[in-house]
């Protein structure tokens, strides 16, 4: 019955090797999180907290006067207050030298919750308690950088007191396999024996036979194991179809998605020589009303020209966007087998994700090829996206929309080299 429940135990923590050595870039790092302009709500507890702490000492007390307010409406009764921003967007607590005043004068304990825990990030999954950080955050993308052999995991006993119970649906789904399947899925994105977007597309073609698969009658190890088996029935890279237009045309859509609110996307306009054209006709319906076409134009030479520069700086560290795509899947909780349409869903959006990270890298760029350019748009790609869970689910839902989130179509969004 689909109503029915299995209870999961989740007995275990999986935590990635670049979790435990994270810290924090402070006043080194060139995107700092308190200053993106994100709101920082939090719930009465942690405004109470930080207005005793302030009552204290005479500096806080100004600055919680000025950089904190209550909010007018409690949306989802937790959020209680948040911190004002400046016009720059800076958090009012946050130092010329990028240190936290509050965490100065009063310990980290004072923070509220986001703020002690971002850019991490736990929660229980189906296989276990999970552990990740956000691709978002700069600090996180030098660990990913310092990591040439790729990210490992280790798997521990929890706590009494941090185990739980999952309930999931006895209807048709696999996350009681959610373990083995995903397993497969980060050996694939780490198969070095082939390049990564041929891992992708690979990805792909799994997801694409796990869908087809009889449920009713699932062996997941058996099944990975086949998997595990057959990679070399994959396209090489100059038999997958590529096309470019395609190609930069879907990610500009993505881009002109965010550009409202993210002042970086003009960086990646400009390096395209992004052109707008409107257009009015005459109506041949009726003869009257003006029609309206709007035209793109872009430099299709001008990538072709950055992508050499860029593969010649960055030849040596396809790891780097091998471990970047690990940690978006982890971020996003990638695969999700909930359904069918689910699973190939959660394969959109994570190629639609590679595709502009690709993008927005390669062009980004375009003055020079340097580590910190890269990290800069990546950082600013993943706030954009990563964190705006509405959006990722947008671009999918746009794909569905226009017929196009096909494996062929996903080919060719992963053609961007
Ligand atoms: S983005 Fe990351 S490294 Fe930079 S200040 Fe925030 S937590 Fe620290």
């Amino acid at each position: 019955m689909a109503d029915e429940k299995i209870k999961l135990p989740i007995r275990s923590a999986l935590i990635p090797n670049f979790y435990q050595s994270f810290h924090c870039l402070m006043g080194a790092c060139q995107d700092n999180c308190c200053d993106d302009g994100w709101k920082i709500k939090f719930n009465k507890k942690d405004y109470l907290c930080i207005k005793r702490a302030a009552e204290k000492d005479s500096e806080l007390h100004n600055l919680a006067f000025q950089g904190m307010r209550r909010l007018k409406e409690q949306a989802n009764n937790t959020m209680y207050a948040e911190f004002c921003l400046t016009d720059e967007g800076r958090c009012a607590f946050h130092t010329k030298d990028g240190l936290c005043r509050l965490q100065q004068i009063c310990g980290e304990n004072t923070l509220p919750r986001v703020c002690r825990i971002y850019p991490r990030l736990f929660g229980y999954t189906p296989a276990a308690k999970e552990y990740c950080l956000s691709p978002s955050c700069e600090g996180v993308l030098q660990q990913l950088w310092d990591l040439p052999d790729g990210i490992e995991f280790v798997e521990e006993p929890l706590p009494q007191a941090e185990q739980r119970e999952i309930c999931i649906s006895k209807g048709e789904n696999l996350l009681h396999c959610f373990a083995p399947i995903r397993a497969l899925c980060v050996d694939i994105l780490q198969n070095r024996s082939m390049p990564l977007s041929r891992r992708m597309l690979y990805l792909g073609i799994v997801l694409q036979r796990l869908q087809n698969a009889d449920w009713a009658d699932f062996d997941p190890d058996e099944w990975a194991d086949r998997q595990r088996s057959e990679v070399t029935s994959v396209p090489m890279n100059d038999e997958i179809p590529g096309n470019r237009d395609m190609y930069l045309m879907q990610n500009i859509k993505i881009l002109d998605r965010i550009s409202r609110e993210s002042a970086w996307t003009s960086d990646i306009y400009s390096a395209l020589k992004v052109q707008r054209k409107i257009t009015l006709t005459v109506n041949k319906n009726n003869g009257l009303d003006p029609v309206r076409i709007d035209t793109i134009g872009y430099s299709k030479a001008v990538y072709e020209d950055t992508l050499t520069e860029f593969q010649a700086a960055f030849s040596t560290h396809e790891y780097f966007f091998e471990n970047l795509m690990v940690a978006a899947a982890l971020f996003i909780d990638f695969p999700n087998p909930s359904s069918r349409e689910t699973l190939w869903k959660s394969y959109v959006s994570l190629c639609s994700l590679y595709s502009f990270y690709c993008f927005v890298s390669v062009l980004g760029c375009k003055e020079a090829a340097t580590k910190e350019r890269l990290f800069h748009y990546i950082v600013k790609a993943s706030r954009a996206t990563l964190h705006n869970q509405n959006r990722l689910n947008g671009f999918q839902d746009e794909l569905f929309q226009h017929d196009s989130s096909t494996l062929a179509h996903m080919a060719i969004l992963l053609r961007w080299d």
